[in-house]
């Protein structure tokens, strides 16, 4: 078995990843462990934006070298579905106001779902093995019984039909700021906060229970003989379905780096009370932020961008995966069309190579393998992993071995390197220029090449002359 290094939030170093389950049972149904994986999930109430893109393709990534070094069956990722808190209420709310609260959230959150679904195939993120959503009655329960556990273990507390942990009592008996560095200084008794999400500065007493706002929807919940009508905070969703799906404590758990306060630190103090784990999660992974031109994406700078915007200017979705992947995920990631780009050159001329081997498999050279392990297994060093990669297309293997080899890489990579990129699909007129101005290109007509370029571009697309070929793309 080979060591496997992972950045560990709890304790700011790299660390060697010792699963839970070591059990040597070869299989999960015949009581061998699995590694259990869970990864916060999107909250559906808009297209999921390239920098949450980034942290699902972290989780792939992760979830891939996983089963590389475990074996496919030996690794349970969960991702839950956020289809209940503010920003999802609200913007249901405005899209459906004229039907019942709770079934408008779930009109709602199921349209943004199956958006979310379709991107994530388009970056050849494997569906998960086990998706939660926040709002089945299902969960909602498993929610309820853990604030009950909270509430009877005399930390958290009922005000104004809310139920709230107690933070200040926390703090005196745990480590509140196990991911981040707190200053509880500012911190006031009594105060409570009710948004899901806040600034470090506005540590509070925070929710687990939210009094059901008129109109908003709304679950039965009995506490003390009292009647709550109400839904679960944004923090208690992800303990109770982690409990639920993983049970406690478990291997692993991924978040962008913006979760790791108030949603991260919230998850560990609901869990180590409610569930009585001194520490829920062994290995805490966050990535760090997407940039786009340098600055935070934001729908102020119009800066802002999904999946859909990067295929509407002509790019396909894996380029934006192998971009990804030439920046450690530990590492701010700074956006830009160049870049993506140079990516997407960059992996049309690995997928040329991968084709030019033909389609005759030999075996996996295990020298490359090793070396190729060492950088995913180095905290998922991909960029080393694409240099290694590379290194082996260039060298004197024989050309059936490096297929065999390219192809077991690619099971980690996830590039589909063995398949032919379709051309986008373009209008007939378009198609029809484009014919037109080869041909003139080929009797060497450039006045007419130049015309029928001109044409093109007038009609929204950009032809871009590269050494693979021509390229068109709508502007
Ligand atoms: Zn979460």
């Amino acid at each position: 078995m080979k060591t496997l290094y992972l950045y560990n939030t709890l304790n700011r170093k790299k660390e060697e990843f010792r699963p839970i389950n070591t059990s040597p049972q070869p299989s999960p149904s015949k009581g061998g462990g699995v590694v259990g994986l869970y990864t916060c999930g999107p909250t559906v109430y808009n297209y999921a934006h390239i920098g949450n893109m980034r942290a699902y393709i972290f989780a792939d990534l992760l979830a891939r070298t996983l089963r590389y070094n475990y074996g496919e069956a030996r690794v349970k990722w969960v991702m839950n579905i956020t289809d209940v808190d503010d920003k999802t209420i609200r913007d249901s709310k405005i899209k459906y106001p004229n039907i019942d609260p709770n079934e408008a959230l779930k009109k709602f959150t199921a349209e943004y779902e199956k958006y979310f679904w379709e991107d994530m195939e388009k970056l050849n993120i494997k569906k998960p093995d086990v998706i939660p959503h926040a709002a089945d009655q299902k969960y909602v329960e498993k929610m309820q019984d853990l604030i009950n556990k909270i509430v009877k273990a005399g930390y958290g507390y009922i005000k104004d039909g809310s139920v709230y942990f107690d933070v200040a009592k926390y703090y005196k008996n745990y480590k509140y700021g196990k991911l981040i560095n707190l200053d509880m200084d500012g911190f006031k008794a009594g105060v409570r906060i009710d948004a899901d999400e806040y600034e470090k500065e506005n540590v509070q007493d925070f929710v687990l229970w939210k009094n059901q706002e008129k109109g908003d929807p709304f679950w039965d919940y009995e506490l003390d003989g009292k009647s709550l009508p109400g839904r679960p905070g944004w923090h208690i969703e992800c303990s109770a379905m982690g409990q639920e799906t993983l049970g406690m404590p478990f291997d692993i758990h991924t978040g962008g780096i913006d979760l790791k306060f108030p949603h991260h630190e919230n998850e560990i103090a609901q869990s180590v009370i409610g569930y009585n784990v001194d520490q829920p999660v062994n290995y805490w992974l966050h990535n760090e932020y997407l940039l786009v031109d340098g600055v935070k994406m934001s729908k102020r700078y119009k800066n802002f961008y999904t999946l859909r915007d990067l295929e509407e200017k002509g790019f396909n979705p894996f380029a934006f995966r192998y971009l990804c992947m030439q920046t450690h995920y530990g590492k701010q990631m700074n956006f830009t069309f160049n870049s993506l780009k140079a990516a997407e050159d960059g992996l049309k001329h690995l997928k040329n190579q991968v084709r030019e081997l033909g389609d005759e498999k030999g075996d996996i050279n295990s020298d490359y393998k090793n070396n190729f392990f060492k950088a995913i297994n180095d905290d998922l060093n991909l960029s080393k992993a694409l240099a290694v990669t590379q290194e082996m297309l260039k060298s004197d293997l024989l050309g059936q071995d490096k297929l065999a080899t390219v192809l077991d890489f690619d099971k980690v990579l996830g590039l589909k390197l063995n398949q032919v990129d379709e051309d986008i699909e373009l209008p007939e007129d378009i198609k029809s220029l484009v014919a037109q101005r080869v041909e003139a290109r080929v009797g060497n007509n450039y006045n007419e090449s130049d015309r029928l370029r001109a044409e093109i571009e007038k009609r929204g697309y950009l032809i871009d002359d590269t050494k693979d070929g021509m390229r068109v793309v709508k502007k």
